[in-house]
């Protein structure tokens, strides 16, 4: 292992992950730990990283509350209805009422936003979204981070966290790899923010071959967020609630300008208001949740799926009729600028001028993730003075390792965050770290250079299985003694496809499936022992596939242990089909022992603290 240089580094914060809940979590952490040692370490490089790399169209959290627009009870009620029910409210009030404030900062720092020239307000798309100019979103926030951290490490991918060895579940730090180099770099911090991002590439894209990186989500997003705190025995929540995306086909562009702005409506083949149709259907389904406004997500994905399937498609969106108007084409267009030029390009392959042809959409293969229309993550404390006391232990955002925090597609239960919402949370969770730490809850962290050392073998041991394996290779890259990354890949997104209710099966599976698919992720978990890797790209390949692999066993044991079909057009349980809330009104919560790699689950209540509180006042 000599060749691969070992650098230490001692710290009082880490953020892992510099994406936007880890550059709001590096901000916060210099405001209140003045003196503190600060580091960020990102994958990639943090002026163009996690989700918001290319840039967005519109901040898709802002209360407004300035202007009396919304409140954080609103926002409460609107993540709670899409999600049907199952959404942790302390977390997502708490986010709501601290959010304006981050977007004021984004305006400040820079961020051409777009106003509405009447009111002077922030020019709205929807009832929560603003829209910006956002090619230049991600090198704003990452300046704030640069100015605040002590160093920002790039191109250092994450694999494991280091656990204390003094006192039991307390963190001690992580280490990784640098990409580049080939060093591997010990961190060794008294509390580590988890700002990973989401799940991509765990099921199996549409779009395979040379068109694999075309997903609707960011496809570097590989689970790291979940697989790190999982594999020290974290609690996770919500895993069974990935997402599934209705988007224009092949380039997955944005549709909230689309039906919000432009106002465009989606209509089938034959010109009809298909969701109409299958109303009654999903009644029988859901009951009351589908006369709720605004239609849960996964609903409108549910009627979408079952057209789909009754032979109504393709669905289109009707653009036809907007793009006549020359401000509301140039918008169209320009909304693929800021974030997704390539559905442009798209349509220009295919002949396609939405002025004049209604283009496709299509459904996605299912994401993992913890801020968007989902909420899938870690199970975290809530805040004191709002939490109930099963959703609080001590120190906001904080996992259920001591000093191991979370925010943004890390953190479960809180759906509708988005960037600015991750960011606001980013700055939650610095907060109470710095906390943590000032109550000297972080004192004689204890980590050996064993532990140390044992994970080094353990990180560069793909590469040494490739120079061994190599020389069995009979042809191509078939090898009887290693796999290769993307072997393993394809093999991973082909069980989750096949079984735990990915496009394959059109999002359904069943007690059954999903027992089977246990049995070949557990092989597969073996194989990726023998995971080899030519070069330092490869080797993080080989992490990023490790680490969907561990966040892919959390999902599917999830989705065995609830026994109903809370999101129809999300998944489907064959044989629980009908939502169930007089047994599963509740949020599941597991936890792997990191001993024996064996999964236990349990069902937590879901309090609804908004309702509460106003039925309080009301009495
Ligand atoms: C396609 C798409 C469109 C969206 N559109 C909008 C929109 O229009 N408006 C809006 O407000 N929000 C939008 N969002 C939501 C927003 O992008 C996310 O909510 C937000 O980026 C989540 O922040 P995060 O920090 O959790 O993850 P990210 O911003 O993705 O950051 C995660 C970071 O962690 C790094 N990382 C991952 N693994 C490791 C590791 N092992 N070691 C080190 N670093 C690691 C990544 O490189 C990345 O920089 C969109 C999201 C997607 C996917």
């Amino acid at each position: 292992m000599a060749k691969h240089k070992t650098h230490y580094e001692d710290c009082d914060v880490l953020v892992v992950g510099g994406g936007m809940a880890g550059t709001g979590a590096t901000f916060e952490a210099r405001h209140w730990g003045r003196d503190m040692k600060i580091i960020c370490v990102e994958k990639a490089n943090i002026d163009r990283s996690g989700a918001v790399a290319q840039g967005l169209y519109a901040i898709n959290c802002y209360m407004g509350m300035q202007w009396g627009e919304n409140q954080p009870e609103d926002h409460v009620r609107y993540a709670r209805n899409d999600l049907m029910g199952m959404v942790r409210e302390d977390l997502g009030y708490d986010m709501a009422r601290h959010v304006d404030s981050t977007v004021h900062m984004f305006d400040e720092w820079g961020l051409p936003m777009m106003k509405n020239e009447k009111t002077g307000r922030y020019l709205r798309e929807g009832k929560w979204q603003i829209m910006i100019h956002g090619e230049s979103y991600k090198p704003i926030v990452a300046e704030a981070a640069k100015k605040s951290a002590d160093k920002i490490y790039n191109r250092i991918m994450i694999t494991h966290l280091l656990m204390d060895e003094e006192k039991e579940n307390r963190i001690g730090g992580a280490v990784g790899f640098n990409m580049r180099t080939g060093d591997f770099h010990v961190f060794r911090a008294k509390t580590v923010i988890v700002a990973a991002g989401g799940a991509s590439h765990i099921f199996k894209p549409r779009a395979v071959g040379e068109g694999m990186g075309r997903t609707w989500y960011a496809p570097w997003s590989n689970g790291s967020a979940y697989a790190l705190p999982i594999a020290v025995g974290a609690k996770m929540t919500q895993m069974e609630n990935r997402i599934v995306l209705c988007r224009f086909k092949d380039g997955y562009g944005p549709v909230g300008a689309y039906f919000l702005h432009l106002k465009t409506y989606t209509q089938n083949a034959n010109g009809e208001n298909y969701e109409k149709k299958w109303y009654d259907q999903t009644k029988e389904l859901v009951g009351e949740y589908i006369d709720h406004h605004p239609t849960p997500t996964c609903l409108r994905n549910h009627a979408f799926i079952q057209e789909t399937m009754a032979g109504g498609g393709p669905i289109q969106m009707v653009t036809t009729e907007a793009f006549q108007d020359p401000h509301l084409e140039t918008v169209g267009w320009e909304n693929f600028l800021g974030m997704t030029v390539g559905q442009a390009v798209v349509w220009a392959s295919q002949n396609i001028d939405p002025k004049y042809t209604n283009p496709e959409l299509t459904t996605s293969e299912p994401y993992v993730m913890g801020s968007h229309a989902t909420c899938s993550g870690a199970w975290v404390s809530g805040p004191e003075d709002l939490s109930p006391p099963e959703y609080f232990w001590g120190y906001n955002r904080m996992l259920t390792i001591d000093g191991l925090f979370g925010a943004g597609d890390t953190v479960g239960g809180s759906a509708h965050k988005f960037s600015s919402g991750s960011f606001t949370e980013g700055r939650l969770a610095a907060k109470a770290a710095v906390k943590y730490i000032n109550d000297q809850k972080a004192e004689n962290i204890k980590v050996t250079d064993k532990q140390c050392e044992d994970f080094k073998d353990a990180i560069f041991k793909p590469l040494d299985t490739y120079k061994v394996a190599q020389n069995e290779i009979t042809g191509g890259t078939v090898s009887p003694s290693y796999i290769s990354p993307i072997q393993g890949l394809q093999r991973l997104q082909r069980i989750m496809d096949e079984y735990v209710g990915g496009i394959a099966t059109n999002y359904m599976t069943n007690g059954n499936m999903l027992k089977r698919g246990l049995e070949l992720l557990a092989w597969l978990e073996e194989d990726l022992e023998k995971v080899g890797a030519e070069d330092l790209h490869q080797l993080m390949r080989a992490w990023e596939l490790k680490h969907r692999a561990l966040t892919s066993q959390c999902v599917t044991e999830h989705t065995m242990f609830r026994e109903e079909t809370r999101w129809p057009g999300y998944y489907y349980r064959g044989d629980y089909m009908k939502l169930d809330d007089d047994n599963w009104h509740c949020l599941t919560v597991s936890r792997r022992d990191p001993k024996t790699g064996k999964f236990s689950l349990e069902k937590v209540p879901v309090y609804h603290i908004v309702d509460e509180n106003e039925k309080k006042k009301a009495s």
